[in-house]
């Protein structure tokens, strides 16, 4: 082996929207390639024009640009290099590595039904692989790979090992249509072998295709990038992942409430391992990622566990990356994203608390108490917080707060000897409290909210309530 430079590519059939299957063989291709200082590259596999939209591309970059995983030069069109596709397919003909086939649709019907009565395999073998090229009609052709008829056809593949299948099962598949249109098998190593793909990591539901197209690889004399077929990822009840599962873009799980770190973070860990780490950094990701590490069983989606590690990584995220996942998240779920005001007040807060939440959205509900202004609308609850006794207290606490130190320690004692003059529990003065300077019955501490928003604002918003 040489260390020429890594080249990764992603190559996603524009189906609407970012699979969660998908982005995790993005990320798998991302962190193999910037791991080693190589490239990571996007081709958009839109051949099938018929389905074909500029928004389901538009939806791939998104999602992909949402989970931080940026690639190399411009997204490549597949359709765009239709000509360079059939060009190699005429080159194989004219090296003898490939024959025009000028069977029509029927007579290869035909050939399949009488297979299918002798009981004989229905594998098309065309009558035209030997015919030379003097006895051609002027008709409409196919062009067919000449494929090995005997031997195996073994794929080294880093995840699976050797397969191998029998050569005779395979058929002569066609590389250029009669209407001069190339198959996608084409399409996908012509495209690899231009770009310099030096590793293909993907679905394990391609593994037979690198059978196919080693074939093409072999005929052209072109080198074999390294393949590593990943086993799918099943949902939770171990059957293979499909709508039923709900949530399969990975924009669902962005108006979830993941995060891209906590989402990079789960994905990574879906089907590869490095020992028993599970909470990780992209930096530490891109460090230990290896194709070693990649499991031969599928994965499983664990919704505890997602959440588990999206906790984590909302912990140790960093302020400004929380402003942009939130304001991802807001549109994410439609809502109007943070000014600046807010996303500093917010970012502030975000510094100062330690935080131990799930999702985006539990976090937003945590600091709304810096996000929302009085007069706050209460629930049912918080209403019943705020009863008259209680206003009656929160009333006499007022001056007190108005002299008191403000750092914590001051306002703890404050506050404390406070109750105790009033023969009140602690619990009986913070619940009030709490509702004065978030609008909710559930909220960080008392003395956070008021050391993060100062004297002013709790000031101004018990003046609100008790004024
Ligand atoms: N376009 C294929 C897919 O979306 C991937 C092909 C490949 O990676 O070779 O499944």
């Amino acid at each position: 082996m040489t260390d020429a430079p890594v080249v990764t590519r992603f190559a996603p059939s524009p189906t609407g929207y970012l699979h969660i299957g998908g982005a995790r063989t993005a990320l798998f291709n991302w962190l193999y390639a910037r791991g080693r200082g190589g490239k990571f590259l996007l081709r958009i596999e839109d051949t099938d024009r018929a389905r074909y939209t500029p928004e389901a591309t538009q939806a791939i970059l998104d999602g992909l640009t949402w989970l931080g995983l940026d690639w190399d030069g411009d997204a490549v069109s597949q359709f765009e290099s239709a000509d360079r596709h059939a060009a190699v397919a005429h080159e194989m003909l004219a090296a003898g590595t490939a024959y025009k086939c000028f069977a029509s649709q029927d007579e290869i019907e035909a050939f399949r039904e009488a297979a299918r009565a002798d009981g004989r395999s229905t594998l098309y073998r065309s009558p035209w692989r030997d015919v030379p090229e003097s006895e051609h009609p002027d008709a409409p052709f196919a062009i067919r790979i000449k494929a090995p008829q005997e031997g195996d056809i073994t794929i080294q593949d880093a995840v699976q090992g050797d397969v191998t299948w029998k050569a005779d099962a395979l058929d002569d598949m066609v590389l250029l249509r009669s209407d001069g249109s190339p198959v996608y098998m084409l399409a996908v190593v012509v495209d690899d072998h231009d770009m310099g793909v030096t590793h293909v990591i993907r679905g394990d539901d391609h593994l037979a295709n690198a059978a196919r197209q080693s074939m093409i690889y072999t005929a052209m004399g072109w080198d074999l990038p390294v393949f590593a077929h990943i086993p799918l990822i099943h949902g939770p009840d171990g059957k293979k992942l499909s709508k039923r599962h709900g949530a399969l873009g990975v924009m669902e799980y962005a108006a979830m409430g993941y995060t891209p770190a906590g989402m990079r973070n789960y994905l990574a860990r879906l089907g590869w391992s490095h020992g028993d780490d599970e909470v990780f950094t992209t930096k530490q990701a891109l460090e230990w990622f290896d194709l070693d590490g990649i499991g031969k069983a599928p994965a499983r989606l664990d919704f505890k566990k997602m959440e588990n590690i999206n906790r984590h990584q909302i912990g140790i995220s960093d302020s400004e990356t929380m402003v942009r996942d939130v304001q991802s998240y807001l549109t994410a779920v439609g809502q109007p994203v943070l000014s600046d005001d807010e996303a500093k007040a917010f970012a502030d807060a975000f510094d100062k608390l330690d935080v131990t939440d799930k999702t985006v959205g539990d976090l937003l509900a945590k600091f709304a108490f810096v996000l929302d202004k009085p007069p706050f609308t209460l629930d049912e609850k918080a209403e019943k917080l705020l009863d008259p006794v209680s206003r009656g207290i929160l009333t006499q606490l007022t001056p007190q707060l108005q002299t008191a130190s403000w750092n914590r320690e001051a306002l703890e004692q404050t506050v404390m000897e406070f109750a105790e003059a009033q023969d009140l529990k602690f619990g009986k003065l913070a619940g009030p409290l709490r509702v004065v300077l978030s609008g909710r019955a559930v909220s960080p501490s008392v003395f956070d909210m008021m050391m993060i928003i100062g004297r002013d604002e709790t000031l101004a918003r018990l003046a609100h309530v008790v004024g």
